[in-house]
C-alpha cells in the first residue's frame, strides 16, 4: 500500500467514524420577564441540570442608563435587541406597538438565511407580532423573510383558549407552543429556532413577587425540561451539536415585582442560562447584555456577518476569542478620547469614524481610518478638528470582533 492510499484510507475512517463536523443548530428560549435573583433562589430542577451541564450567567438589558442607547425595559424592546444585537437608538422599537422597526439593522434569521438559503429556521410563539413584525416576515423592506416552520398567533384563537381572567389560557397556550417546538425539532431539527414564552410575565403583572408567580416559574421549568429532552434526542440520532440559549427580556421592579420598563437594577438585571460551556473570559469578566446573544448564535452557527452590519452591531460574542469590550468614546475639545479592555492582547485595534448615519436608511457610511494602535493599548487620542461634528460613530476594528460607540454633542447653551 501507498502512503497515499493508506492516508485515503485514514480519511475515509475518521469521516466515516463520526469525526466529520457535525451540523451546528440553535434554539433560543424568551421566558419572559424574570428577574434574576428568582431564577436563581428558585428550586428548578430543569434549569439546575442545565446549568450543570452548560453555563449560567447574568445579563442586562437597557442599554446604558442616561447613555444614547438607554432602552426601555419592555418585551419587545428586549426580544428586538436580541435579535438585531443592537439598542433601542437602532433598531427603532421603543414599546410593544411595533410600529417602525428599522429593518435596516438586520436580524439573526435574515443574516442566516442570506449566507445559508437552505437552512431551516422555525418560531413557536404565543405573540404572532414576533414574526409579522419583529422578523418582518415576507415584507419587502426586512428583505423578504420566510420561515420554515412556524407555529403561533394562539393568544388570537379566543375559541381554543378562551381568555379566563385568572390568565390560566396563557399558561395552555405556552404548553402548546412547547409541545410543537419539541415535536418539530426532534423530527425536522430546524438549523435556528427561537421560542417565546409568556405566561411568567402575566403572573409577574398580576400578582408580583408571589406564590403564583414563582408557581409560574416552575412551570417554565418543566417546559424547559421538554425542550432539553427534544435537544438531547436530536444529538443522539444526528450528527449536530445544539446551541440552547435561554434568557428573558427584563427583570421587575424592587418594591413589588408587578411593574417594569424602568431602569432600576432590579428591572434591568437578567440571566442567560446555555448548555454551552465554557463562555468565555469576556463573558466571565463583564456583565453580558442582552445584545451579546445575537453574535454568540451569528459565530456559533459561522456566519459571516456583513462588515457594514458587524460596524453597528452593539453585542459581543460570549463564546470564541474576543479582543476588546466595554468601548467608551468622548469628545473633547477637537479630538475623541477612546478607551476599552483588552479581552486577548494579540494583534491591533483600528479605529474608524463617520460622522454621517446613512446607515439607519440603509445607505453607507464613509469611515476614515483615524489610528491603528496595538490592542493592549486600551487608549486612543485622535484629533477630529478636521472633522467638525454634532456626530460621530466610532468604530474599533480588532482581529477578533468589532465594537462602536457613539458620541452625540448638544448645542452649545
Ligand atoms: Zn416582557
Amino acid at each position: 500500500m501507498t502512503n497515499r492510499s493508506i492516508l485515503s484510507l485514514l480519511l475515509l475512517l475518521f469521516s466515516s467514524a463520526g469525526f466529520a463536523q457535525q451540523t451546528r443548530k440553535t434554539v433560543y428560549v424568551i421566558a419572559d420577564g424574570i428577574p434574576a435573583d428568582v431564577i436563581e433562589r428558585l428550586d428548578l430542577p430543569n434549569i439546575k441540570k442545565i446549568r450543570s451541564e452548560g453555563s449560567y450567567t447574568r445579563m442586562h438589558v437597557g442599554g446604558d442608563v442616561a447613555a444614547y442607547n438607554q432602552t426601555p425595559t419592555i418585551s419587545a424592546v428586549g426580544y428586538n435587541s436580541l435579535l438585531t444585537g443592537t439598542w433601542v437608538n437602532k433598531h427603532n422599537v421603543p414599546d410593544n406597538d411595533i410600529k417602525a422597526p428599522n429593518y435596516n439593522y438586520q436580524n439573526v434569521f435574515r443574516l442566516l438565511k442570506a449566507q445559508y438559503p437552505a437552512k431551516k429556521t422555525a418560531i413557536f410563539s404565543s405573540w404572532e407580532d414576533n414574526r409579522t413584525k419583529l422578523l418582518g416576515y415576507h415584507l419587502p423592506e426586512a428583505g423578504n423573510l420566510d420561515v420554515d416552520y412556524f407555529f403561533d398567533g394562539y393568544e388570537l384563537d379566543t375559541v381554543k383558549f378562551k381568555h379566563d381572567p385568572a390568565r390560566n389560557f396563557m399558561h395552555l397556550i405556552d404548553e402548546k407552543v412547547i409541545q410543537e417546538a419539541s415535536a418539530t425539532i426532534k423530527q425536522h431539527g430546524p438549523d435556528l429556532s427561537w421560542v417565546y414564552l409568556e405566561y411568567t410575565d402575566d403572573m409577574g403583572h398580576m400578582h408580583g413577587d408571589s406564590p403564583e408567580f414563582y408557581a409560574s416559574v416552575k412551570m417554565l421549568d418543566a417546559q424547559l425540561g421538554k425542550l432539553y429532552e427534544a435537544i438531547a434526542y436530536r444529538k443522539a440520532h444526528f450528527k449536530e451539536e445544539w446551541l440552547l440559549v435561554v434568557t428573558t427580556d427584563h427583570g421587575r421592579d424592587e418594591k413589588t415585582g408587578s411593574g417594569h420598563g424602568g431602569q432600576s437594577p432590579r428591572q434591568r438585571n437578567t440571566w442567560m442560562l446555555s448548555n454551552y460551556r465554557p463562555l468565555n473570559a469576556y463573558a466571565a469578566r463583564y456583565q453580558p447584555a442582552i445584545v451579546d446573544i445575537m453574535p454568540t448564535i451569528t459565530r456559533f452557527m459561522n456566519i459571516n456577518v456583513p462588515q457594514n452590519v458587524k460596524r453597528e452591531i452593539d453585542g459581543t460574542a460570549l463564546i470564541g476569542k474576543v479582543s476588546v469590550a466595554e468601548p467608551a468614546a468622548i469628545y473633547v475639545q477637537g479630538n475623541v478620547d477612546i478607551t476599552w479592555k483588552a479581552v486577548d492582547p494579540a494583534g491591533t485595534v483600528k479605529v474608524w469614524l463617520a460622522t454621517t448615519n446613512a446607515f439607519k436608511d440603509g445607505k453607507p457610511d464613509t469611515y476614515k481610518l483615524m489610528a491603528e494602535v496595538p490592542v493592549t493599548d486600551q487608549h486612543a487620542f485622535i484629533s477630529v478638528k478636521d472633522q467638525p461634528s454634532k456626530f460621530y460613530k466610532v468604530v474599533l476594528e480588532a482581529p477578533n470582533n468589532t465594537v462602536n460607540r457613539w458620541i452625540l454633542l448638544e448645542d452649545k447653551k
